[in-house]
C-alpha cells in the first residue's frame, strides 16, 4: 500500500473519523471492525499469516515501511499545515515532556492504577493451583454428567472474565497516565464546551474499570475460597473509579466515535 492507496482508503466513507482513538483496540472484541480505518489497514497489511508472525523478518520490513510511510505523510501535513518541524525547540520541550510525566506518575489515580495492574499480576502468580482445581471440578462434573450444572457454560464465564482482567490490567494505567499527562499538555489550550481528549481518555480507563470490576465480581462466584482477597481487589478498583470520576468530572459524558454515537450500520 502506498501512499495514495491509503489516502483513498482514508476516504471511504464508511470509516467513523477517529474511533480507533478512544476505544481499547481488542479488535478481535469490537463491533465496529467493518468501520475502523485503523483495523482495515491492519488487515491490509498484516493479513498474511507469515507476516502476523512477529519473529518473521517481514513483519518488522513492513513496519518499517509503515514508518517511512508516516514521516512521509507527517511532513505533506507539515507542509500544508505551515508547520515547520526544525523549528521545536528540542531541549525546552524535552524538558517540560519530562515534567509532566514526573507530575503525571505522581498523580493519585495513576498510582493506584499502577498498584492495580501489580495487585492483578500477583493474584494471578498465586492462582496457578486455583485454575487447575477448577479445570479437575469442570471435568469431574463432565465426566459425572451432574444435572443441574453446565460445566462448559461455567468454563467460558471463567475465561471471559480472567480475559478481560488480563486484557484491561495495565490498559487503565496506560490510559489514566495518558489522560493525566493529557490534561497537563492542555491546560493552556482549554476551551469551555469543547471535548478534552484527556476526557476521553479518561472515559476508556473508566469502561475498563468497570468491565474489570464486573469480572472480578464473576471470578468472587467462582471461587469462594478467595473471596478475601477478591474483595480487596474490588474495594481497590472501586476506588479507583471513583477518583478518575472525581479527576475527570466530565469524562464520562465525553462522546466517543461510533462507541457512544447512533451509528447506521
Ligand atoms: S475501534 Fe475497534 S477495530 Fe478499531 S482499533 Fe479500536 S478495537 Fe480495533
Amino acid at each position: 500500500m502506498d501512499k495514495e492507496d491509503l489516502k483513498n482508503l482514508a476516504n471511504d466513507p464508511k470509516f467513523i473519523p477517529g474511533i480507533y482513538n478512544y476505544c481499547d483496540r481488542w479488535c478481535e472484541r469490537c463491533s465496529f471492525t467493518s468501520r475502523c480505518l485503523n483495523f482495515a489497514i491492519d488487515e491490509e497489511r498484516f493479513s498474511d499469516p507469515q507476516i502476523s508472525d512477529i519473529s518473521n523478518e517481514v513483519f518488522w520490513q513492513k513496519l518499517s515501511e509503515i514508518f517511512e510511510l508516516t514521516l512521509d505523510m507527517l511532513q505533506d501535513f507539515a507542509e500544508s499545515e505551515g508547520i515547520d518541524l526544525d523549528s521545536i525547540d528540542i531541549e525546552a520541550e524535552t524538558q517540560q515532556e519530562k515534567l509532566n510525566k514526573e507530575t503525571a506518575q505522581n498523580n493519585a489515580c495513576v498510582r493506584a492504577a499502577k498498584a492495580y495492574s501489580e495487585m492483578v499480576a500477583s493474584w494471578f502468580d498465586s492462582a496457578d493451583d486455583l485454575f487447575k482445581d477448577k479445570e479437575d471440578e469442570l471435568n469431574l462434573k463432565v465426566r459425572l454428567a451432574i444435572t443441574g450444572t453446565d460445566p462448559h457454560k461455567e468454563s467460558v464465564t471463567v475465561e471471559d472474565a480472567v480475559q478481560v482482567i488480563r486484557w484491561y490490567q495495565h490498559q487503565i494505567y496506560v490510559k489514566l497516565m495518558r489522560a493525566v499527562h493529557g490534561e497537563l499538555a492542555e491546560k493552556p489550550d482549554i476551551i469551555d464546551d469543547f471535548p478534552r481528549d484527556s476526557d476521553g481518555s479518561a472515559k476508556v480507563a473508566l469502561i475498563a474499570i468497570d468491565r474489570s470490576i464486573a469480572s472480578w465480581a464473576e471470578l468472587r462466584n467462582h471461587f469462594p475460597e478467595r473471596e478475601s482477597d477478591i474483595l480487596d481487589t474490588l474495594v481497590h478498583l472501586d476506588r479507583l473509579r471513583r477518583k478518575t470520576e472525581k479527576y475527570f468530572p466530565d469524562a464520562r459524558a465525553f462522546i466517543r466515535p461510533g462507541f457512544d454515537e447512533q451509528v447506521q450500520r
